[in-house]
């Protein structure tokens, strides 16, 4: 019965460590020099190449909310 257990526990230290990596793999909102919607390259510390795309990530993440998390293309 305690093997159950263990593998349980250990099992379960696996998904938040994978699920801790992948947080820190793609940190969001995040500056990385391309903008956060279209991926074009922007200033350093910058999100987004321009307001239109700005507007745009706004409403596709209001999008995603609404819809619970998830999105299809
Ligand atoms: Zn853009």
């Amino acid at each position: 019965m305690s093997d159950l257990a263990d593998s349980a526990d250990a099992r379960i230290k696996l998904d938040i460590d994978y699920a801790l990596k992948n947080m820190q793999r793609a940190p969001e909102h995040e500056p990385d020099m391309h903008c956060l919607f279209c991926d074009e390259a922007v200033g350093h510390g910058k999100l987004f190449c321009n307001i239109e795309c700005r507007n745009d990530y706004q409403k596709l993440q209001a999008a995603i909310k609404r819809n619970g998390g998830n999105i299809s293309y």
